[in-house]
């Protein structure tokens, strides 16, 4: 079953392709000898980790989901391994709304014709068993311009379902999906089907986030499904049993060394997301990069170079990223203004070790569709793409748009940068050209599913893309000179984050 299709790499610009070049002379820092570092950091010490995640996942139910007993291993698991090297762990735990399918829902046509038909539950969906009349919702066949069917937004959208069970049948566009379920809901309906909106990349199963509970069961379907459902009256039948828990609580890992440095106001907050989805058990996503950076975290110690650090490393293992960035989010909501201007930089790995992998670096300059990050983003893409540039290998930017655990950050005004080697998006030809592996299939064709496990990697990627993140975090740590100036961080603003988190569900799409 594949659910939340619209990750990170949905806004991969393919179209902007290129081996990366220097940025202009001015904006390159000096270079820092990170080899030792680089050198330490191998494929080896990264597959002891994911090896043990796999082993987390095999014992608890096959997944390491926040709110889930595989998350708080895998927690207690990187917390013991990082206190062996001399880290300070300081668990942060925090409540949020958790949900997951105990059953996978079903879609049935009766009448006219008996059909299965491919659907699965939106997130947050309530649990029920409904068969009845499907009754189409304002619907607009063939569609407008995308996102502008209005399609059960409004109350005045939905007739009296009358006393007999009744389901809607909603097309996505210009409002929430939670809009429409929960206005379905107020209007007497027993269940709701929401199908996609028909435009280009707007066809297939539809996946989603309701964004909170919802009393009903709602599931997601094709939009040619949908059509058909409409096309002539029908009965149907909707199934869907979830687990939803607004209270659930999970935890946040950060490490600090106990080290001065020179520079203890400019810290360099290194994370990774440590929650897999309920699915399975995200060896990839992102075992790869919580394997990473906690090989990162140990060789900087065992190497010496922690030693001769100019400003503080924290590593952070992210919870709860797949249901909305809610543990980055957390922790940049928990800090004070003089805190959040103490943060240097935040360096992001989601995902290094997909199997049809490229090797995407977050676009802090704005070069592939003019949407830089904060002041001193570029400086640190060019961390990056110069040393991959110098391994002699390709690279390409992937849009900064904060859709995984830099979000927060960067909507305060603080630096980031990261990498990324790809999700469900399909590898073109160009690209084939330019980093290997196979055109017209998936980065990660397990992303998201049971199959993301111990055999769902790369070991070039995480050979690679590993390196190059050992290589940004000892650049970013011993640099003499630092990055940019003191300009650069002051942009840190005391932004309230609470409205923005609906916006930034991260993986999931909320209309
Ligand atoms: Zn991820």
């Amino acid at each position: 079953m594949r659910r939340a299709l619209y990750c990170t790499a949905a806004v991969i610009l393919t179209g902007s392709l290129f081996v990366s070049a220097p940025a202009d002379a001015t904006s390159r820092p000096k270079p820092v000898d990170t080899s030792k570092l680089t050198r330490a950091v191998t494929v080896n010490g990264q597959l002891k980790t994911l090896r043990q995640l796999q082993v987390i996942a095999n014992r608890n139910d096959g997944n390491r989901a926040s709110g889930l007993p595989g998350h708080e291993a895998s927690v207690a698991y990187i917390a013991s391994e990082l206190k062996k090297s001399g880290y300070k762990v300081t668990k942060q735990t925090f409540t949020f709304p958790f949900s997951r399918d105990l059953e996978a829902a079903t879609l049935t046509q009766l009448a006219p014709e008996k059909q299965t038909i491919e659907t699965v539950a939106m997130d947050y969906s309530g649990t029920g068993d409904v068969s009845g009349a499907v009754t189409p919702i304002n619907l607009v066949i063939p569609p407008g311009e995308a996102g502008t069917t209005p399609s059960g937004c409004a109350a005045s959208d939905f007739p009296d379902p009358g006393p007999e069970p009744a389901i809607a049948l909603i097309q996505r566009g210009s409002c929430d999906f939670g809009v429409k379920a929960v206005n379905a809901e107020d209007a007497g309906y027993d269940a709701a089907i929401i199908f996609n909106e028909g435009q280009e990349g707007r066809q297939e199963l539809l996946t989603g986030t309701l964004g909170g509970p919802v009393g009903i069961p709602v599931v997601g379907t094709s939009y040619d499904d949908g059509v058909a459902l409409a096309a002539a009256p029908s009965t149907a039948r909707v199934t869907a049993r979830t687990e939803v828990d607004l209270n659930r609580k999970t935890t946040n890992l950060i490490a600090d060394l106990p080290r001065k440095t020179q520079h203890p106001d400019q810290v360099v907050v290194v994370g990774a997301h440590l929650d897999s989805v309920a699915e399975g058990p995200g060896v990839n996503d992102n075992g790869s990069g919580s394997a990473n950076i906690l090989e990162i975290a140990k060789q900087y110690v065992k190497t010496g170079l922690a030693k001769k650090a100019q400003r503080p490393v924290r590593f952070a293992f992210w919870a709860a990223e797949e249901k909305g960035l809610l543990g980055a989010y957390h922790y940049v909501e928990s800090l004070s203004d003089a805190q959040r201007d103490k943060i240097y930089a935040n360096l992001n790995f989601d995902m290094i070790g997909s199997p049809n992998y490229a090797r995407y670096v977050y676009d802090g300059d704005g070069s592939s569709d003019g949407n830089a990050g904060p002041a001193g983003s570029a400086e640190i893409e060019n961390v990056f793409t110069s040393y991959l540039t110098e391994k002699k290998l390709a690279s390409a930017p992937t849009s900064f748009d904060g859709r995984s655990d830099y979000g927060p950050f960067i909507e305060v005004g603080i630096p980031a940068g990261g990498l990324f080697s790809g999700a469900e998006g399909i590898k073109s030809a160009e690209e084939a050209t330019l980093f290997g592996g196979t055109a017209g299939v998936a980065y990660d064709s397990c992303y998201h599913q049971a199959c993301d496990d111990i055999t769902n990697l790369s070991t070039r990627a995480i050979d690679e893309l590993g390196d190059a993140a050992a290589h940004s975090v000892g650049t970013l740590a011993l640099s003499k000179t630092g990055l940019y100036g003191d300009a650069k961080r002051k942009a840190a603003s005391s932004k309230k984050l609470g409205a923005a988190k609906r916006d930034a569900l991260g993986h999931a799409p909320t209309r």
